[in-house]
């Protein structure tokens, strides 16, 4: 491990002041991700910036909807009850994510910004563009069954490892943030996650030193109907082979709004639109559900291991969106 200097921050603006113009400046949250890149030296900052101590660990129920503070751990999260029942795809979701320990530890802006499980990112052996740009990719011909069939690029085919966030991603959720010059933004989940094109290094739209502080979920009455369901090698601390993230909004027997992302199958939290537009005015039945899950996986390009995610994603969503059915 390389050295680097650590400090512990009590507030916004002095954390944002630690990282200024710091390329290699990190900011430690619950460290479930960082410090595991940290060991394997595939993340080497100067400079730690600890924020664990700032105001940012409640949850909130607003007019709006709900505001979770970003440093808010997954367990807190799961078990409050407002999540629970106005978004229980939010809190299946990181009930199904690592082990209890982990989700003791990790925080909603540090899921966020998980990097991927990618084996060859991680060893540092291996051509990685992610890791270092321009090195190539070892799993396009390498042992590619995990890796994604959506949105992937000549230059990486990475799948998002995170639970969390394709639930987020079916709830329209607004990530805010502070930027270093004293300004903040608010970007919908939507345009947070930026595809790999040439540069698979960039993942995300976050400006250097930007701090995630909150995110924000709207009042949508038909989120309390909606469902997480992942599909895995092993029950228990083990990433989504395939994942869906489901919510209907069904009036006398018709999907009048629906909403459907997916996990494991894509380079980042994979919002399903034209499945979204297949299901709505449609009958809630299967023939239906079945043309949604045909339509979320059209573009999908496999790789030489993985073709079978294409249809294992396909029962996913038929069977998310049938246990919503049932709810309603
Ligand atoms: Fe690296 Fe992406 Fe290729 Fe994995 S898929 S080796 S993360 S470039």
């Amino acid at each position: 491990m390389e050295e680097f200097s650590y400090a512990r921050v009590g507030d916004a603006p002095a954390a944002l002041k630690e990282v200024h113009g710091d390329s290699r400046a990190r900011y430690l949250a619950g460290g479930t991700t960082l410090i595991d890149l940290m060991k394997l030296n595939v993340e080497t900052p100067r400079r730690v910036v600890d924020i664990n101590h700032l105001p940012l660990t409640k949850i909130e129920v607003t007019d709006g909807g709900v505001r979770i503070g970003a440093l808010v751990r997954n367990s807190d999260m799961a078990y409050h009850k407002t999540i629970r029942t106005r978004y229980p795809v939010l809190s299946e979701a990181l009930l199904s994510g690592a082990t209890a320990q982990i989700r003791n530890m990790a925080t909603l802006g540090g899921n966020l910004l998980q990097r991927t499980r990618c084996s060859y990112f991680r060893d540092l052996a291996w051509g990685c563009n992610k890791r270092q740009p321009g090195s190539g990719c070892a799993a396009i011909d390498g042992y590619n069954r995990s890796h994604a069939v959506l949105g992937t690029s000549d230059k990486c085919i990475a799948t998002h490892p995170s639970d969390m966030c394709v639930a987020l991603a079916a709830l329209d959720a607004v990530i805010a943030t502070q930027t270093t010059d004293g300004g903040g933004r608010r970007i919908p989940i939507g345009e947070f996650y930026v595809p790999y094109g040439d540069d698979p290094a960039k993942e995300n739209t976050l400006q250097p030193g930007e701090l995630i502080t909150a995110v924000e979920l709207p009042n949508t009455a038909f989120f309390a109907k909606s469902h997480y369901l992942k599909v895995r090698d092993r029950a228990s601390f083990e990433f989504a082979l395939v994942s869906a993230a489901v919510a209907l909004d069904i009036q006398g027997g018709t999907i009048r709004a629906a909403r459907l992302a997916l996990g494991g199958v894509a380079t980042k939290p994979w919002r399903a639109t034209d499945a979204e537009k297949a299901l709505v005015g449609a009958k809630a039945e299967e023939t239906a559900f079945a043309q949604a899950a045909q339509a979320a996986l059209q573009s999908a390009k496999p790789q030489k291991f993985n073709a079978f995610k294409i249809e294992l994603a396909k029962r996913c969503i038929v069977r998310a969106l049938s246990t919503v059915t049932a709810m309603a």
